[in-house]
């Protein structure tokens, strides 16, 4: 069985120590790729380097729609790693310089749940609308955040040329998920799916064969509190099965010719 994470920050700081074993135990248990997903300056380049360290790792590189407003964020900022504000033009500039290099251009996207002034929102929806003209530029697929923004993300897409899309943990609500699918653009999975029921929904809107799966690690596992790793997409694959009624197995193979398919 050949299973695909296409969605993971092993770069943070939690895998520092072990990322050997974590890298081996996704292994053992059937994962043929991962994608590191890069953040802001600090974490791209760190996602290129620790992706030299194994062939199943391929390096994503991002810009966090919070990083990428250049803010001086104090204090708590929402989110559970350090913001670094980015300089989004020249970044922009560096993911192009290593496009032979990466899978894809993530994460990036909309984020309005910690940005709720309008005028950041603008700014925020002017940011994205660069890496999607940049995406359109250098032909990679889009690996996208999106929360209390999923419409508006969805909006933005459409109106782009950009066909090749992962909508990572998708938190939109049932008629904007329906949307995303009959545009053709996939979402992952992440392995959180076994205590949320609102997977169900994007498990049964999206057709077989434009699922993904993927971790988010450290992030989304599947045990509340628990760092998690990339192996843990097996409980993914097995919760999509459960959800489409069809073989484990079965599930395993179609995604990873989804993977192949968006990432290929
Ligand atoms: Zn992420």
């Amino acid at each position: 069985m050949f299973l695909v994470d296409v969605h993971a920050h092993l770069q943070h700081e939690l895998f520092k120590t072990d990322l050997k074993e974590v890298v081996e135990r996704a292994k053992a248990a059937g994962v043929r790729s991962i994608i590191v997903n890069g953040v802001n300056e600090p974490t791209n380049r760190e996602v290129l380097k620790l992706c030299e360290m194994d062939p199943i790792l391929k390096p994503a590189l991002g810009a966090y729609p919070i990083d990428a407003l250049g803010l001086d964020l104090e204090g708590d900022s929402g989110l559970t790693r350090p913001v670094h504000k980015i300089d989004l033009d020249k970044e922009l500039e560096f993911i192009k310089s290593q496009r032979d290099r990466i899978i894809g251009i993530g994460e990036v996207g909309l984020d309005f749940k910690f940005v709720k002034e309008p005028h950041l929102q603008l700014v925020m929806r002017q940011n994205f609308q660069k890496v999607i003209d940049l995406a359109e530029k250098i032909k990679k697929p889009l690996i996208v955040h999106t929360r209390n923004a999923e419409k508006e993300t969805v909006e933005m897409l459409e109106s782009s040329n950009v066909k090749k899309v992962d909508l990572h943990s998708f938190g939109a609500r049932k008629s904007v998920a329906r949307k995303a699918a009959d545009l053709g653009f996939y979402a992952s999975v992440p392995p959180v799916c076994v205590r949320l029921e609102h997977y169900r929904m994007i498990c049964d809107v999206f057709n077989i064969n434009q699922l993904l799966t993927e971790t988010d690690s450290p992030w989304l596992g599947p045990v509340a509190g628990e760092r998690n790793e990339p192996k843990n997409v097996l409980e993914s694959v097995k919760f999509i099965a459960g959800v489409k009624k069809f073989a484990v197995e079965e599930v395993a193979n179609n995604v990873w010719l989804n993977y192949q398919r968006l990432f290929g």
